[in-house]
C-alpha cells in the first residue's frame, strides 16, 4: 500500500470535491494500515497538530475538530428540552461522544462504529478526542451503523451520525432507507443530527 505523502505533504483530493486539495504538510507518519474496511492513515503535522485520514480523505485534526465536535453534538442536545438516550453512529475518533457524555442530563450513550481499528488508533494518538470511551454511560458496538439501526425502535431521543464520507464503508449511511430506520429508532419528539458531507454539487 502506497504511502499517501509526496514531498512531506500530504494531499486530499476526491471526486466529491472535484477541482481543488487540500494540503497539509507532514512531520512524521504515526500509523498507516489498512484495516478490514478502509485504509488508516495517522500523522503530525506542522500545524494542525495529529491528523486521521480514512480512504485518504481527512476527518479530524487536532487543531480544529472542537468546532466541527460540539456543532454536531450540542446542536440536537441543546435542542431537546430532555435527552436521557443517546445513538452516536460513527464517531471512531471519540470526539463526539466526549461531547454528549458533558450534557447534564444525557444518561446513557450507545455508540456503534464499524472499525475496531480506528478507535485503538484514535486511543493511542488522538487521546484529546478517545477521552470519551472512558465515559461509565457508554456502551459501545463494534459494527455497521445501518445494520444496527435496524435492531432499534422508539429508542433514542437523540441519534448522531458522525459518519464519513459517502465512499466505502459509510455510503449506506446516505441513502433514504437508513433516514427511515433513523426515523423508527427515535422516541416521540426525538432529534437526528447527521454528517451531510456537503450541501452543493458542482
Ligand atoms: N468528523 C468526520 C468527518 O467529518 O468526516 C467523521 C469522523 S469519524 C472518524 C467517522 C467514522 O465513521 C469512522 O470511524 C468510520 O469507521 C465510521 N463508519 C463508516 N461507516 C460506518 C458504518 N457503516 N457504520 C458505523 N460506522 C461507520
Amino acid at each position: 500500500m502506497e504511502l499517501p505523502v509526496r514531498d512531506g505533504w500530504f494531499r486530499e483530493t476526491c471526486s466529491l470535491w472535484p477541482g481543488q486539495a487540500m494540503s497539509l504538510q507532514v512531520e512524521e507518519v504515526l500509523h498507516h494500515h489498512k484495516s478490514a474496511f478502509q485504509e488508516i492513515l495517522v500523522f503530525k503535522s506542522k500545524t494542525y497538530g495529529n491528523v486521521l485520514v480514512l480512504d485518504g480523505l481527512i476527518q479530524c485534526t487536532e487543531r480544529d475538530e472542537f468546532s466541527y465536535q460540539e456543532m454536531i453534538a450540542n446542536l440536537p442536545l441543546c435542542s431537546h428540552p430532555n435527552p436521557k438516550k443517546v445513538l452516536i453512529i460513527g464517531g471512531g475518533d471519540g470526539g463526539v461522544l466526549r461531547e454528549v457524555v458533558k450534557h447534564p442530563s444525557v444518561e446513557s450513550v450507545v455508540q456503534c462504529e464499524i472499525d475496531e481499528e480506528v478507535i485503538n488508533v484514535s486511543k493511542q494518538y488522538l487521546p484529546g478526542m478517545a477521552v470519551g470511551y472512558s465515559s461509565p454511560k457508554l456502551t459501545l458496538h463494534v459494527g455497521d451503523g445501518f445494520q444496527f439501526m435496524k435492531q432499534n425502535q422508539d429508542a433514542f431521543d437523540v441519534i448522531i451520525t458522525d459518519s464519513s464520507d459517502p465512499v466505502g464503508p459509510a455510503e449506506s449511511l446516505f441513502k433514504e432507507s437508513y433516514y427511515q430506520l433513523m426515523k423508527t429508532a427515535l422516541r416521540e419528539g426525538g432529534i437526528l443530527c447527521c454528517q451531510g458531507e456537503k450541501m452543493f454539487h458542482v
